[in-house]
């Protein structure tokens, strides 16, 4: 067996060795930590990319047992924001140097949906090109389970990433943390599609679910780099009070701390495995530590999605407790980005798209 050195410094890693690096005690975390950043700036450079994030509604099909738009959680109020609404988001993003934008939703499959999302997409290109930004805004979608047909619509629309995560590869939890009907199945064939339209594709994992092990961690990690993804964005679980998972409430709250670091290794450890990919840095770790989202950062991720959700909706978008970020406004939100970054010695890259390194490398090679 490799000591931990060794194995922070291979190029190619066992399923029993990534587990190796996720079980790092706070020494250990911090070579990994650092391993992790010098892995970043080799294959992708210092900069932070920022992605305009718009929670566009809480409107949801799909019942998961974690999320607190779940269809059966007593949201105060079901919203869906007026397409005007997202597309005025993104052109003050676009006039103020974030070039890339995510309209992320509750599930839900109508012809109105995604005849509306389409008709966004391309009112957000229309208004934000211009001489910085020639093709405009690069728009990510997060949308959830679509069908092919939908997917190859909102390419063309002008979208080109999409965000949907595996939540977990293990089949007895992504069982246990799911109503019947959803299927890990459907989710891989939906990311099998994603990828055929031409999508730069993301998927991702919560940390720390109940009966998780570094093992099944590990194993994500395989499933990440054996779906060849290009984007990744996983955070802690956390509760929602309204939820079925709210049982776990005593139990999570043990273990909170040991999540919070697990998850920052997590994200070193993929770093190290899948090395050219985009990886953000989420709400959910600042939800567990005001400084969470830095130390993403510092772990190896290189990309924040900075909430632009109009004010008087984002109070009913809390997939979890403690979201951050509830009241501030366009110029705060981006205000703090741009400090916190430079806190910790990093650059935002204004005015970038800040594609993946890995779809380009993916698309010369013609896979
Ligand atoms: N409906 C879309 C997008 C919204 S949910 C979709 O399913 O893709 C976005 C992500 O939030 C989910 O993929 C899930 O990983 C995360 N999430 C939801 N509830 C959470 C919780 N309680 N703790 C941590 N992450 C959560």
């Amino acid at each position: 067996m490799k000591s931990f050195e060794e194995i922070i410094n291979s190029e190619e890693f066992t399923a029993e060795e990534l587990a190796r690096l996720l079980d790092a005690d706070e020494t250990e975390q911090e070579a990994l930590r650092a391993r992790a950043e010098q892995v970043l700036f080799d294959y992708v450079g210092p900069n932070v990319y920022l992605r305009g994030l718009v929670e566009y509604s809480n409107v949801c099909r799909f019942d998961c047992y974690y999320c607190g738009i779940r269809r059966s959680a007593n949201v105060s109020e079901r919203y869906t924001l007026e397409p005007e609404q997202v597309v005025e988001a993104a052109v003050w993003c676009a006039k103020n140097g974030l070039a890339s934008f995510v309209i992320q939703s509750g599930e839900r499959r109508s012809d109105k949906f995604i005849d509306d999302v389409c008709r966004i997409v391309s009112e957000i290109k229309r208004n934000t090109r211009s001489e910085r930004l020639p093709d405009g805004l690069g728009i990510t979608l997060s949308i959830g389970e679509q069908s092919y047909a939908s997917y190859k619509r909102l390419f063309e629309a002008g979208a080109h990433r999409y965000l949907l995560r595996i939540e977990t590869t293990n089949p007895a939890i992504f069982a246990a943390i799911h109503p019947e009907g959803q299927s890990l199945e459907e989710r891989k064939e939906a990311l099998g599609y994603l990828k055929e339209v031409g999508y730069q594709v993301g998927t991702g994992v919560m940390i720390g679910l109940p009966g998780q092990t570094s093992l099944d961690l590990a194993r994500d990690i395989e499933f990440f780099r054996d779906t060849d993804v290009d984007m990744i964005g996983m955070g802690p679980f956390l509760i929602h009070h309204d939820t079925p998972m709210s049982e776990y409430l005593e139990e999570w709250e043990r273990r909170k701390e040991d999540i919070y670091r697990l998850a920052l290794k997590m994200i070193a450890t993929t770093r190290l495995a899948l090395k050219d990919i985009n990886i953000a840095s989420t709400t959910a770790l600042q939800a567990l530590k005001p400084q969470g989202r830095n130390e993403g950062l510092r772990h190896g991720a290189n990309v924040i999605m900075p909430l632009f959700t109009p004010l008087e909706v984002r109070q009913n978008y809390k997939l979890y407790d403690g979201k951050p970020c509830l009241d501030d406004n366009a110029d705060d939100a981006m205000d703090k980005v741009i400090k916190n970054v430079a806190s910790i010695g990093r650059q935002v890259g204004l005015d970038l798209w800040g594609d993946s390194r890995h779809f380009k490398k993916r698309q010369t090679n013609g896979h």
